[in-house]
């Protein structure tokens, strides 16, 4: 991919970071850098930090002793901003400016300053504990908190603490910056044994907010706020002075949907009579969320047309990964996607959660930057008192463990009790992890990483999937399940168009494609889509006919080439190898009954209801890919099954119960320990028992 550069757009941009506020601190920062091993930097959202640091760290010439790695939480982040970073170094993307993201390596041999997800770098510790490659490491948008950048500031403290012995394999010592917005920097600094705290001043504007009257205490779960959203954005639009507006959904669906109703009112405004200011003469309207294309992205970041108003309807990306100039109003929905950890039922759960009042506060200071600004909150007082919390829970201590449990164990770190967390995750959090690791027979019994976890460490996906994977990979049908682990990591396929009309041939042509996959398991359906797709003679053509995602779908075909190639790499190593006798169809439906055996749900039947599922009844088990909680639950992906598939499997998910974890948790267990353990089986055949009687039920 290479830009075209013109003249003047750099001299542009040249300008334009000069008037940066991090641009007088550039001499300083740079030696701070070369002074200190560990350095925090803060400084207000949109100051400079992500896209000038890097470069001047290049310019004090320190690609000489290794690239410059740069991470973000976000993957958009991390691709937009290396986008605009390479414009401004005047090179081609992929070259000396480069970025890499799961499954979407963009850089080359002349990289050398590297963008990626804080994921990315965590597995090239994986392949190279001492990150060789790298002479600076910038952990950004660390008051983010995720479980990625936390477990990364852990494993770079020991690293580099003198008394560990990975450093020694390097030629220089690494130097670590960890930006972060403002909060928390004492904590870092503490954390990072007391390293300096380089505060870079800006000057932010007065935002004048308001509480809306729309969404109360009661209204947690409501869907209500889409709509309201959609009405004071429109109203905003009419009633206040030029000034772009920025405002804060939770998701891709939400966000397609916000932009239609508002595409749709905005174009009944006549703009004689109802608006305020008479230079404002229309509306732009632009969504932006994660897994949006990049060329669309761009068109963020530019300036409307004269007289033209932008509104840019985002998710959560743009209170502090991407900063978008001329911004006056803000219109704050106060809810958030966020990926939660339900011990109760074991798994991770996406809900749609009131955000805290820290995460409000930073969306209403997006209306600040360059002059005075507006925040409208939908919901009221009561709602921002009694449902908000003060500040966001910290990833690590909200959602699953297991990969990155996984991760440490395959790092050599055992005791991954006493690892430095930065906020420790509550101790039921690890052994939930540990218990799941043990389930899909990825560590032992004595918390060793096994023969299957030293594979499944590989797979950039989450350990369920990895497992139904290898699982087809050891009985030879990996052709079944790698279209499918592709589909599920890129974004949804199913295309749903707003106009009813069109909703209704969309699901007609899905349920015909339903129909042709001859099953209602839906990774049938996924891998159908995937086949029949690749098989036609003009894909985005067929696509298009579908209502299919010719994107999504692309990004999936190269998904799957690249997971054929880790696989074919691990192949290599001692591969398990393992027969079966059965139709195709079963063989793929156990495949996936190993990976998601924890993903188990039986059809619960109320009285007076039973006529309706004796039609289905083969649905009555499922095993199912995720769960979604908005106003109501969802699980979705499903896949029927039989339970004769999981009856031997169940019983793993108590078995663990009756071993102490504890141990395994801090070191690999000893033979006196589990001669102790040995003497609980009796209570693992009693779990045993209560399955067999259960079956018997079932019969
Ligand atoms: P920080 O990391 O301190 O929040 P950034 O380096 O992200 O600040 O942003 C600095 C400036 O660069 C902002 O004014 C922002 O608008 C601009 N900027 C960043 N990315 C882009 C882009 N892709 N296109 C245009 N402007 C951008
Ligand atoms: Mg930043």
């Amino acid at each position: 991919l290479t830009f075209p550069i013109n003249s003047s757009l750099t001299s542009r941009l040249d300008n334009d970071s000069k008037k940066l506020p991090i641009y007088q601190h550039k001499a300083s920062l740079q030696q701070a850098v070369k002074d200190n091993s560990f350095l925090v930097v803060t400084g207000e959202t949109g100051s400079g930090k992500t896209t000038q640091l890097p470069q001047y760290l290049h310019q004090a010439g320190f690609w000489r002793d290794g690239r410059i790695g740069v991470t973000q939480p976000r993957r958009v982040a991390a691709i937009t901003v290396a986008q605009r970073v390479s414009q401004e170094m005047r090179c081609s993307l992929g070259r000396e400016v480069g970025y890499q993201v799961r499954f979407d390596d963009c850089t080359t041999e002349d990289t050398v300053v590297k963008y990626m997800t804080d994921g990315c770098l965590l597995r090239e510790i994986l392949a190279d504990p001492v990150l060789s490659q790298y002479s600076v490491i910038v952990l950004d948008e660390a008051h983010e908190r995720s479980l990625n950048t936390d477990i990364l500031l852990g494993l770079l403290k020991q690293t580099i603490s003198p008394t560990d012995k990975a450093s020694k394999g390097r030629s220089v010592p690494l130097k670590v910056v960890v930006m972060s917005a403002t909060l928390e920097t004492d904590k870092l600094s503490v954390f990072l044994g007391g390293c300096p705290v380089f505060t870079i001043p800006g000057r932010t504007f007065p935002v004048i907010s308001r509480f809306g009257c729309a969404i109360g205490q009661k209204d947690t779960e409501s869907t209500v706020y889409l709509k309201e959203v959609v009405k004071v954005a429109l109203d905003v639009h009419t009633c206040e002075m030029s000034g772009d507006i920025l405002v804060f959904l939770t998701g891709q669906s939400e966000i397609e949907k916000a932009c239609d109703m508002l595409y749709e009112k905005a174009e009944s405004i006549d703009y004689r009579y109802d608006v305020q200011d008479r230079t404002v003469e229309g509306l732009l309207i632009l969504p932006l969320y994660g897994s949006m294309p990049t060329d669309q992205q761009k068109q963020i970041f530019q300036p409307p047309p004269p007289g033209i108003r932008k509104c840019v309807v985002a998710t959560n990306i743009a209170a502090t990964s991407l900063t978008i100039d001329g911004i006056k109003y803000i219109v704050d929905s106060g809810f958030v996607k966020q990926l939660n950890h339900n011990s109760r039922v074991g798994m991770d759960i996406l809900e749609v959660v009131p955000i805290s009042k820290s995460e409000a506060q930073q969306r209403a200071g997006r209306a600040g930057r360059t002059s005075a600004g507006k925040c409208f909150r939908i919901y009221n007082q009561e709602f921002w008192e009694k449902c908000m919390p003060d500040y966001t829970v910290p990833e690590i201590q909200r959602t699953s463990l297991t990969s990155v449990i996984l991760t440490l164990k395959c790092l050599g770190v055992h005791d991954v009790i006493r690892f430095p967390y930065l906020d420790r995750p509550e101790e039921r959090f690890i052994m939930e992890a540990l218990k799941q690791l043990y389930q899909c027979d990825a560590i032992d019994r004595r918390g060793k990483v096994t023969l299957l976890g030293g594979l499944m460490v590989e797979f950039p996906l989450p350990p369920g999937l990895t497992r139904a994977l290898l699982q087809a990979a050891t009985l030879g049908c990996e052709d079944l399940l790698l279209p499918v682990a592709a589909m599920l990591s890129v974004e949804n396929i199913f295309i749903r168009p707003g106009h009813p009309a069109k909703q209704k041939e969309a699901d007609e042509k899905h349920r015909m494609l339903a129909a042709q996959a001859g099953s209602c398991n839906d990774f049938t359906i996924l891998l159908s889509v995937f086949e029949k797709c690749k098989a036609s003679d003009d894909p985005s053509a067929w696509c298009k006919a579908h209502y299919i995602h010719w994107r999504a779908l692309k990004s999936a075909f190269s998904v799957e080439a690249q997971l054929r190639e880790i696989l074919l790499r691990l192949r290599q190593r001692d591969f398990p190898m393992e027969k079966f006798d059965g139709n195709k169809s079963e063989l793929f439906r156990r495949c996936l009954c190993a990976g998601y055996f924890t993903n188990v749900a039986r059809r619960y039947c109320f009285e007076g209801f039973e006529k309706l599922f004796d039609q289905e009844g083969q649905l009555d088990w499922v095993i199912f890919h995720d769960v979604l909680a908005t106003s109501r639950v969802y699980i979705r992906t499903v896949c029927p099954i039989r339970y004769d598939w999981v009856k031997d499997l169940l019983p793993k998910l108590h078995e663990v119960d009756v071993y102490d974890l504890s141990s395994v948790a801090r070191q690999e267990v000893t033979d006196e320990e589990m001669a102790k353990w040995e003497t609980k089986e009796a209570a693992k055949r009693q779990t045993e028992d209560y399955f067999k009687k259960l079956e018997k039920r079932n019969d």
